[in-house]
């Protein structure tokens, strides 16, 4: 059996990975299931998978949810609290496969710890990779962690790419790295439509159901410029192989470019259970639940070009990419801040580049030679991202 712990088990990733896991019961055992605050939630995948541990981040929360499982006859289930919590249960010698689905830098603490314990890390918590970029992968190396993408576009690539041999993509044939994306809500409006464009629109994906904060940077398309970052690091390739391509379909989740002229594309539904079934079973397949691909009902495929000045936070990624160091991590401490605030109705959709942009501009990067340069960059980026939320602040 493989002990599979699953942090963020609450959120949109959380779910449809025990709802893949919960298909092969002869395979998978949950060990440890962690959540934040949909406590009620976090007791009814209890009472389904029967995990060892339930982690929750506060004191108050653990308390409370101690007494919902007593309450429903759940004695087993241990309850844990804190950063600490969360590290643990990502370590234990039990588990085998640590899910990484917290949302933001909150999952870097545990996600690194699992990287750490030498697991199986499927990665779905990109922040935590754009963060800490070669520290993280640096990290996986010296304990022999299994990294494997979760994010639909890496995934594809993952499976597309030649397999590893220590040399550089270039020398195994690659040419380039095609990312697709979606486009998003709002690939049509202009700059202006868009400074009025409200939290609820924002959120409504065309093609995926995903949490509240990854859907607002695929609308922002923050999210293509975290996954270039994150394909950065985990393929070792530079900006500069690194295109973005929009399809609208999102059937083409995306495609490696050989010297030879030759694209290879994975194709699939739109549907997160296809790559965190591959990521599981790796190198076996296992079943996602996942309908066939109905090509003919698809009928055409489109793409076009990705376009920074309607969608600047594309751009400032491959910016902060190219600055490298600490930039990565504080433009992503600033995009938590800006998404946060339009969110909360506090800036507008536009204000959420100009937050960012501002905040590179005032904070100087330095190397990321130390997680905690890193967490110092972070927190540093926050407090300047707040200040211009604050003077952006809306009526
Ligand atoms: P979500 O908001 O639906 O879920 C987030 C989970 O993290 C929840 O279980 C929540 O309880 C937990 N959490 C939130 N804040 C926390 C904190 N401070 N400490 C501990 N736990 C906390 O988010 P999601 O859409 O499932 O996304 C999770 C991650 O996966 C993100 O990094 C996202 O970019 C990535 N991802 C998601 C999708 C998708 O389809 N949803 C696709 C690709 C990548
Ligand atoms: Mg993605």
């Amino acid at each position: 059996m493989i002990g599979v712990t699953v942090l963020g088990a609450t959120g949109s990733i959380g779910i449809s990975t025990l709802d893949v896991v919960g298909r092969h019961p002869e395979r998978y055992r949950v060990v440890a299931l962690t959540a934040h605050r949909q406590l009620d939630r976090l007791v009814e995948q209890c009472a389904q998978h029967r995990p060892d541990f339930a982690v929750v981040l506060e004191d108050n929360a653990a308390e409370q949810l101690q007494i919902k499982l007593t309450a429903r006859g759940l004695h087993e289930v241990q309850v844990l609290s804190g950063v600490a919590g969360l590290e643990r249960v990502a370590s234990l010698p039990e588990v085998h496969c640590v899910m990484a689905a917290i949302v933001g830098a909150a999952g870097l603490a545990p996600t690194l710890a699992a990287a750490r314990a030498g697991k199986r890390l499927l990665l779905a918590n990109k922040e935590a990779l754009v963060m800490s970029g070669q520290l993280f992968m640096d990290e996986v190396l010296a304990h022999n962690a299994q990294l494997l993408p979760i994010d639909s576009e890496h995934n594809a690539i993952f499976q597309c790419l030649p397999e590893r041999n220590g040399l550089a993509l270039s020398r195994r044939g690659v040419r380039r790295i095609l990312l697709t994306a979606s486009g998003g809500p709002f690939r049509r409006l202009s700059l202006d439509e868009m400074s009025r464009v409200t939290p609820a629109q924002a959120v409504a994906h065309p093609n995926w159901d995903m949490g509240r904060k990854i859907s607002v940077d695929s609308a922002s398309m923050m999210n293509k410029g975290l996954e270039v970052i994150e394909a950065r690091w985990l393929f070792d390739a530079q900006a500069d192989v690194i295109d973005v391509v929009v399809h609208p379909q999102s059937v083409i989740h995306s495609m490696v470019e050989y010297v030879d002229g030759s694209v290879l594309a994975q194709l699939g539904n739109p549907d997160m259970r296809t790559p965190i079934a591959h990521a599981l079973a790796w190198p076996d397949r296992i079943d996602s639940g996942v309908a066939s691909l109905d090509l003919l009902r698809v009928g055409k495929l489109e793409f076009e070009p990705a376009d920074t000045v309607r969608f600047p936070c594309l751009g400032l990624a491959y910016q902060a990419l190219r600055a490298g160091g600490t930039s990565t991590a504080i433009l992503n401490a600033a995009n938590e801040i800006a998404v946060e605030a339009f969110l909360d109705e506090s800036v507008s959709f536009t204000q959420i580049p100009a937050v960012i942009e501002a905040t590179l501009a005032d904070v100087s990067a330095g190397p990321a030679d130390s997680i905690q340069s890193v967490l110092a960059a972070d927190a540093h980026a926050r407090e300047v991202a707040r200040a211009h939320v604050q003077r952006r602040r809306l009526g």
